[in-house]
């Protein structure tokens, strides 16, 4: 089911009444769009689904998983990460504004990305068996922190950038360590020196800090609604579980941990349990 002609025009003549109503300061805030990440239809992309005026914030839907939802009542916003794995063509959320369920359809285009060879540690690709053991309990413990949907913090999406630095633009290349395929590169690699400090690109909480067989030195943090990042590689972390943190706190060292070729920030931005491309968040 679409959102119908009449659905529509319905909404329509409710946002043109909202808009009378608002006071000239709401027109003195930032433009919506200068707070939100960049749209990009696209694996591993962000979509941008209006979703028209309504009295409360809509649930919206990806799947299983639950949406971020931007605006106000005038006008709301499904912020949707798009995983690296969607096929091109017509993806659908399910968006519930008090008026029962509908369908909203998107399209996501085509993107590919380049293949990437990489040079690591052989113990790093064909595991030992309790290596193999050990990566499978962090996967299902990373899977309990990705599952997270808090209430949002900050209606500002844009991120700082964690460290400053070289950025590559090598999210969503097709990896391949020692002549072995792998998953695709899911975040943005900032080369930085061992020690250089990270700071969190949002307000945010601490909701996970460990040492992991690929990843290495990691803090996960939750801004709401979905919306979490990750930080990998770390030399040193300073932060605690539960510590809450504003844009800029510095809570991590750059290092060289985990399955690498050398020191620098592996960084990661997810929506709706989905890994997006952080340079969609960040100035470019
Ligand atoms: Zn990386």
């Amino acid at each position: 089911m679409h959102l119908n002609t009449s659905h529509l025009s319905r909404r329509t003549a409710l946002q043109a009444t909202l808009c009378a109503l608002a006071s000239p300061a709401a027109f003195a805030a930032p433009a919506k769009f200068d707070i939100w990440p960049h749209e990009s239809r696209v694996p591993g992309g962000v979509a941008r689904l209006s979703l028209g005026p309504a009295a409360q914030r809509p649930k919206v839907k990806a799947g299983d998983f639950p949406v971020l939802v931007a605006g106000d009542m005038i006008e709301w916003t499904a912020i949707v990460g798009i995983p690296l794995s969607a096929a091109p063509g017509v993806h659908r959320v399910q968006v519930d504004a008090g008026e029962g369920l509908q369908s909203l359809e998107y399209r996501v285009r085509d993107k590919r990305y380049q293949e990437q060879h990489l040079k690591v540690s052989p113990k790093t690709v064909d595991l030992a068996p309790e290596d193999l053991a050990r990566h499978e309990r962090e996967r299902a413990h990373q899977q309990q922190v990705m599952a997270l949907f808090t209430a949002q913090r900050s209606e500002d999406l844009r991120m700082r950038v964690p460290v400053p630095g070289r950025r590559s633009s090598s999210f969503g290349l097709r990896r391949v360590f020692n002549g072995q395929s792998r998953n695709p590169h899911s975040g943005m690699d900032i080369a930085a020196a061992k020690g250089t400090p990270v700071v969190a690109p949002l307000p945010g909480k601490v909701v996970d800090v460990g040492d992991y067989f690929f990843n290495g030195g990691t803090v996960w943090l939750d801004h709401g609604a979905g919306l979490l990042s990750m930080y990998c590689h770390l030399s040193r972390t300073d932060a605690k579980l539960g510590d809450v943190l504003a844009t800029g706190d510095a809570f991590a060292a750059v290092g060289a941990t985990g399955r690498v070729t050398g020191p620098h920030l592996h960084w990661g931005v997810m929506l709706n349990q989905t890994m997006v491309d952080p340079a969609l968040f960040v100035p470019a």
